[in-house]
């Protein structure tokens, strides 16, 4: 059985990775197990660039094969905001709820058609030699324009999904751990480490 390091500190984003890689021959451990209670600077432009730099800091740090991911809701009609911002989005301990209002207001001249967006995600699996790989899963839907929903967390109760009419705060969490793009990206992480180098 090998180690991997699920290096997030976001305690949803936890509960989701782990339940998919479950049954791999890993054993888990979490950032929590190996005491390491530091934060690592989200300083990349890209999602794959913040990816790459937590899972490679927490793998040199642990000693650990170690898996981190970045992820984000991209607003076609705000040119992709709040992307990589989308923690820090009006300021970090801002409510969702505000942060909503404020998307709304920003959106209010937008029809629905052109409400589209989506959630990015990519997970990248390091080495603490600095070897690593990097996957990537998308979800595309729609903004609200009233927030819906009290499953999942950050900006679910604004993600309409149109094929199915409800928004991702509005299914339950099996269902959402199924499509969203955590799940996307954890899937081919499953593939990489299922053939992932002994080293
Ligand atoms: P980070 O990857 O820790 O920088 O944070 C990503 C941010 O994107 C989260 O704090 C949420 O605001 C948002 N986000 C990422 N994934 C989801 C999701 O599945 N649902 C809702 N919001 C999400």
């Amino acid at each position: 059985m090998r180690t991997l390091l699920v290096a997030t500190t976001n305690r949803h984003k936890l509960e989701e990775l782990q339940a998919i890689l479950t049954d791999l021959p890993y054993t888990l451990l979490s950032l929590h197990d190996m005491q390491l209670d530091f934060e690592v600077e989200e300083t990349g432009q890209t999602f794959r660039e913040n990816a790459e730099l937590k899972a490679l800091t927490y793998a040199q740090a642990s000693g650990l094969l170690t898996l981190a991911e970045d992820s984000g809701l991209e607003v076609d009609a705000l040119g992709g905001e709040p992307g990589v911002y989308s923690k820090r989005f009006a300021g970090e301990e801002t409510p969702y709820e505000e942060r909503f209002r404020i998307i709304f207001e920003r959106l209010k001249n937008v029809p629905p058609e052109q409400r589209t967006a989506r959630f990015r995600c990519v997970i990248t699996i390091a080495e603490p030699s600095g070897y690593h790989q990097s996957v990537e899963g998308t979800i595309e839907g729609q903004i609200t324009t009233e927030s819906r929903g009290c499953n999942g967390f950050g900006y679910d109760p604004i993600f309409l999904l149109p094929e199915i009419g409800k928004t991702t705060a509005e299914l339950p969490s099996t269902q959402k751990n199924q499509i969203s793009h955590r799940a996307r990206a954890a899937h081919l992480a499953r593939t990489v480490l299922e053939s992932w180098p002994r080293s």
